[in-house]
């Protein structure tokens, strides 16, 4: 069918408020490794995907998840092996004391129960409880987690902040107040002070969310001592500290498992999502026992999907491909040929302002002047059209929609990396020759 009428029958009965990537937009037919390929055939190195992980459709995955759903598929009220063994392969690549998994479906939801189990370890009443979160942080589309999303609340069509709602600026060394050697302990005391403002107005703090590093919010790694001194404020408030690992968890970051490992802190819940299932709707959350037993006041938590058989055996079948292809250390690998590459493009064209990141979870802030940082949007836009237009697939985000986010399938090879360094510098170029310099 034509893109015009796909898009057309797509119109009549499909929600308007969902979006589609690229003016021209994508008719995908299939997925292999790193690349995607459109249904006339034309390959696309995918850099966007950071769901499907282990590499679009990887063979060993969809076998594990054909061979389950052929034989039995049904829910945790019934005892099967592959539930107790994927949560002790998931449980066993955290960190002790975060040991009991819950099963559900998708990152809201995941994140969504940790609000749940936050309120039962610290037994706040709702009606005057405060949620400290990241500016810039996206946590899900529940209608408990946009009043906890300031990249929602504070975007298009959003209603602002709530009154439950602590707000820590975005630990952002590029572009924020905070630039030099002591900017993590800034940014956590600046938390720290917001915590204890809501405190004095009679708040009681349940739970800080963070993302170890941040996707909406424009790729950002908040500097060293971060999270550890955030972690304190939150703790001595009473809070309860919820990592969501649901853009960078599974080796993205390279160097380690876990982004929160990346600022030498353990969490009291993590959240889980995206590239745990490889595509599968699949999340988790783990948590320490002495929440989890909180938790259990007698009233059953029942998730119809969550830790179904064909789940866990995809799961297991993640983890599996992560160990045995080395993908953790393939991730740093790579990873470090892009930031090597983009940091030799940085010094070709003043049109890039930053470049950061770890492993394969790694941005590139556009600016149109580096005194000024005047955020370069609609060059950003043109970039991703221009690279779209020579089979490279970038997005753009962060809170100035000046952010080329990298988050490709861990198993991109150097040689796929190295064609899209090769791309974005023709794409750069043909912007410098455009404006002049
Ligand atoms: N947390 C973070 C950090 C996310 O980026 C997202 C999704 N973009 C979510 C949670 C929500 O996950 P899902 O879309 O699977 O509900």
């Amino acid at each position: 069918m034509s893109l015009g009428d796909e898009l057309a029958r797509r119109r009549r009965h499909v929600a308007p408020s969902l979006s589609l990537s690229y003016e021209h937009p994508l008719q995908i037919a299939r997925g292999e490794g790193a690349t995607l390929i459109d249904t006339e055939g034309r390959v696309y190195l995918d850099l966007v995907n950071n769901v499907c992980h282990v590499g679009h459709c990887h063979p060993r995955v969809v076998a594990a998840g054909a061979e389950q759903l052929a034989r039995l598929n049904t829910n945790t009220r019934y005892v099967y092996p592959q539930l107790a063994t994927y949560a002790e392969r998931l449980a066993a690549t955290l960190p002790d004391p975060l040991q009991v998994c819950f099963f559900v479906c998708t990152g809201s939801e995941a994140n969504d129960l940790a609000l749940r189990l936050a309120r039962a370890a610290t037994n706040n009443p709702v009606d005057t409880e405060a949620v400290a979160v990241i500016t810039g942080a996206y946590h899900g589309a529940l209608s408990s987690l946009i009043p906890l999303s300031p990249y929602k609340y504070r975007g298009r069509g959003g209603q602002g902040p709530s009154e439950r709602v602590i707000e820590g600026p975005a630990p952002d060394t590029f572009r924020g107040p905070y630039r030099g050697p002591d900017a993590g302990q800034r940014y956590a005391d600046a938390l720290g002070v917001a915590i204890d403002g809501a405190v004095a107005r009679g708040r009681r703090l349940t739970a800080f969310y963070s993302e170890s590093l941040m996707g909406c919010g424009g790729q950002l790694e908040p500097p060293p001592g971060y999270l550890s001194r955030a972690f304190r404020h939150v703790r001595r408030a009473g809070g309860v500290c919820i990592s969501d690992e649901v853009q960078v968890g599974f080796g993205r970051v390279g160097s380690h498992m876990w982004g929160f490992q990346r600022q030498g802190v353990v969490p009291d819940i993590v959240t889980l999502g995206k590239p745990i299932g490889n595509g599968h709707p699949l999340g988790a959350v783990v948590t320490t026992r002495a929440i989890a037993d909180a938790f259990a006041n007698g009233m059953e938590y029942f998730n119809t999907f969550g830790g179904n058989p064909v789940s866990c055996a995809i799961g297991l079948a993640v983890l599996d491909v992560i160990a045995d292809e080395g993908l953790q250390a393939h991730a740093a690998r790579v990873g470090d040929v892009l930031l090597k590459g983009l940091r030799a493009l940085q010094g070709r064209f003043p049109l890039i302002g930053d470049v950061r990141g770890a492993g394969l979870f790694l941005g590139v802030e556009l600016v149109r002047d580096r005194g000024t940082l005047e955020p370069a949007d609609r060059e950003a836009r043109a970039v991703v059209e221009g690279l779209k237009d020579r089979g490279i697939l970038v997005s753009v985000d962060g809170p100035l929609h000046n952010v080329l986010k990298l988050k490709p399938p861990l198993v991109i090879t150097a040689d796929q990396a190295g064609w899209f360094l090769e791309e974005l510098a023709a794409v750069l170029e043909r912007h410098s020759a455009l404006v002049g310099r």
